[in-house]
C-alpha cells in the first residue's frame, strides 16, 4: 500500500498554456526516477463526460479501457506514461452534481440544506483521493480545466484548499501562467502572472512553484521578480519556453529542475536516479528522421487539429518506428468527389479516413477509399473509416446499388452497416455505444495478425453501428477478409483486402493506444507500407 502525496496543476492568465503536457511531463520525470504516478483531470464543465460535445468545442474525445468518455488531456497522460487511465482519471462538475443530486434524491444527507461548501468540495475531494486510496501510487497529479478566477472553478479551488489544510506537505500546488513578450517594450511582462497568484491567495491557496510559459528565456531578474511578488523561492519558478515538439517537454522540465522541486516541496525521496534513456533515445529519432510519407487525413472536422489528436499522435509514435517523419495533410471529406479526388490525392503516399458520426462528408470518404482501392494506395479505415469501405467495396466491387449504413440511410436497400440489437431501444446520446476494450481474435493468416503477432488482441470503441453479417459470405467470395472477430457476438472487428498491397479498416480505435514507449503496431505497418508505396511508386 503506497500512501499517495497530491500534487495539483492550476492555470493561470489564459487557457491553452498546456497544463495537461506539464502534467504528464512531470509524471514522465517522477515515473524516471522510480515513482509510480496517475494523472486526472477534472473539468469544470456542466457536461457530465465530453461524449456529446462537438469536437469543435473541445476537440477529440478520448476513450479509456474501462469505457469512459474523456478529455483529449487523457490521451497525452497515457502516451506520455504508458499507464492506462479510467473513468476515474477524468471528473467533470456535471458529473460531481450529478452525484450529489443522486444522493440527495435517495435521503442520503438527512434533512439538511446540500450546499457547494461542503457536499460539492467534498465530492471533488473524495474523487481525487478515490485514485490515492487504492494504494498504488506514490503521486496523485491532479490538473484543474479552465483558469482562476473564472467562476465554474471556484469549487476546485476551495477543495485544494482544504486538502491542503489537510495534508499539509503531502499536498504540492503547481500554477502555470503566461509571461508575455511585448515586442513594443522589448520585454517580458510578470504582471499577468502577478495577478493570477493574486486570485489564488484571495480564494486562500498559496501556489508552492509556478511555472512561466514564455516565448523568451527568463532571465534571473525576471524570476526574481516572479518569485518576490508571488511568494515563492526563486528555484520554484521553473520556465516553460515553447518547444517545437510536446515531447520536449519532459527533457525541458528535466532542465528546469520542475521534478527535483516537487520532491523537496513534499519531501519525497526517489527510489533511484533519474532514467529517461528510452525518451530521449525517441526524441532522438523523432528530430532526425531519415524518410518523409504524406499521409492524407480524410474526416469532417479538419479546420480544428485536435479533433484527431490521437491520429496525429499515432503517427508521430509509428514514424519515430520508421525513422520516417509524416507529414499529415488533412483533406476535407466534402471537398472530395470523383472529379476531384485524383488531384487530391497526388502528393500523397497512404490514404487515412477518420472516424466520425453522421452523414456529412459520407460521399467524399466513400470516393477516397474508391481512389485507394483502385489505386492502391496504402489505406487504414478507422471506425467510419471501415464502415465505408465496407459500403464502398458493397457499392462499387459487389454491385450492390445505394448500399449504405443505417446512420446514412435507415431505407437503403443494403445495410451493409447496421445497429446492434440491442442498442435500437436506447434513445439517450451519452454513453450509450459500444465502449472501452473488448477482445478481438485475429485470423493467423493475416497481415493484422503478423502486426501485432499475436492472435488475440485488446482494442477501444466507441460506436454503435457493425457490419452487418447477413451479407459477410457475399463479401468474403468477393475478396473482402474478416480478419479480426470479437469471439462473443460474432462482430466483424477488422477487414483486410488481399489483391492490394496495404488495405485494412478496423472498427475500433488503435490511436487511443499508442504511446511513445509502444507505437501501436496498425500505425508502424501503415507508415511502413506508405513509404514502400512511395519509394516503388
Ligand atoms: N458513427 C459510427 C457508429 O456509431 C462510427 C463511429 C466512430 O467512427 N467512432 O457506429
Amino acid at each position: 500500500m503506497k500512501d499517495a502525496k497530491y500534487i495539483f496543476v492550476t492555470g493561470g492568465v489564459t487557457s491553452s498554456l498546456g497544463k495537461g503536457i506539464i502534467s504528464s511531463s512531470l509524471a514522465k520525470l517522477l515515473q524516471g526516477r522510480g515513482f509510480s504516478v496517475t494523472i486526472q483531470k477534472l473539468d469544470p464543465y456542466i457536461n457530465v463526460d465530453p461524449g456529446t460535445l462537438n469536437p469543435y468545442e473541445h476537440g477529440e474525445c478520448y476513450v479509456t479501457e474501462d469505457g469512459a468518455e474523456t478529455d483529449l488531456d487523457l490521451g497525452h497522460y497515457e502516451r506520455f506514461s504508458n499507464t492506462p487511465t479510467s473513468q476515474a482519471n477524468n471528473v467533470t462538475t456535471g458529473r460531481i452534481y450529478q452525484n450529489v443530486i443522486s444522493r440527495e434524491r435517495r435521503g442520503e444527507f438527512l434533512g439538511t440544506t446540500v450546499q457547494v461548501i461542503p457536499h460539492i468540495t467534498d465530492e471533488i475531494k473524495r474523487s481525487i483521493k478515490l485514485l490515492g486510496l487504492t494504494g498504488k501510487y506514490d503521486f496523485v497529479i491532479t490538473e484543474i480545466g479552465g483558469t482562476v478566477g473564472d467562476i465554474e472553478s471556484f469549487p476546485f479551488i476551495e477543495a485544494i484548499r482544504q486538502m491542503r489544510w489537510e495534508m499539509g506537505r503531502n499536498c504540492v500546488v503547481i500554477h502555470l501562467t503566461l509571461v508575455p513578450y511585448l515586442a513594443a517594450a522589448g520585454e517580458l511582462k510578470t504582471k499577468p502572472t502577478q495577478h493570477s497568484v493574486k486570485t489564488m491567495l484571495e480564494q486562500g491557496v498559496q501556489p508552492d512553484i509556478i511555472v512561466a510559459r514564455t516565448e523568451k528565456p527568463l532571465n534571473d531578474s525576471i524570476k526574481g521578480k516572479i518569485a518576490q511578488f508571488c511568494n515563492v523561492d526563486q528555484s520554484a519558478v521553473i520556465e516553460s519556453i515553447d518547444a517545437s515538439s510536446i515531447y520536449d517537454v519532459p527533457v525541458l522540465m528535466l532542465d528546469e529542475k520542475l521534478d527535483l522541486e516537487v520532491m523537496r516541496k513534499c519531501n519525497a525521496i526517489p527510489p533511484h536516479e533519474i532514467d529517461i534513456s528510452r525518451w530521449k533515445k525517441f526524441l532522438e529519432r523523432l528530430k532526425n528522421p531519415k524518410h518523409e510519407v504524406t499521409i492524407g487525413l480524410v474526416g469532417k472536422y479538419v479546420e480544428l487539429k485536435d479533433a484527431y489528436k490521437s491520429i496525429h499522435e499515432s503517427f508521430i509514435h509509428g514514424g519515430v518506428e520508421n525513422d520516417c517523419a509524416v507529414k499529415i495533410k488533412y483533406i476535407h471529406s466534402e471537398s472530395i468527389n470523383k472529379e476531384s479526388v485524383s488531384q487530391i490525392f497526388a502528393d500523397i503516399d497512404g490514404v487515412l479516413v477518420a472516424p466520425g458520426f453522421g452523414a456529412r462528408g459520407i460521399e467524399g470518404k466513400i470516393a477516397a477509399i474508391q481512389y485507394a482501392r483502385e489505386n492502391k494506395v496504402p489505406f487504414l479505415g478507422i471506425c467510419l473509416g471501415m464502415q465505408c469501405a465496407v459500403i464502398e467495396f458493397g457499392r462499387n466491387v459487389i454491385g450492390l446499388k445505394k448500399a449504405n449504413s443505417t446512420e446514412m440511410d435507415p431505407k437503403t436497400p443494403y445495410p451493409v452497416i447496421d445497429i446492434m440489437k440491442d442498442q435500437k431501444s436506447i434513445n439517450e446520446m451519452g454513453g450509450t455505444m459500444r465502449l472501452g476494450a473488448y477482445p478481438c481474435q485475429l485470423d493467423k493468416d493475416s497481415k493484422a495478425f503478423k502486426l501485432y503477432g499475436e492472435g488475440l488482441i485488446s482494442e477501444r470503441h466507441r460506436h454503435r453501428f457493425e457490419f452487418n453479417n447477413t451479407y459477410k459470405q457475399q463479401y468474403i467470395a468477393h475478396g473482402m477478409k474478416m480478419t479480426g472477430i470479437y469471439p462473443k457476438d460474432q462482430l466483424v472487428e477488422i477487414i483486410e483486402l488481399d489483391n492490394h498491397p496495404w488495405f485494412i479498416g478496423v472498427q475500433f480505435h488503435p490511436e487511443y493506444k499508442s504511446t511513445v514507449a509502444k507505437a501501436h503496431p496498425l500505425f508502424v505497418g501503415f507508415i511502413e507500407a506508405a513509404l514502400m508505396s512511395k519509394t516503388i511508386g
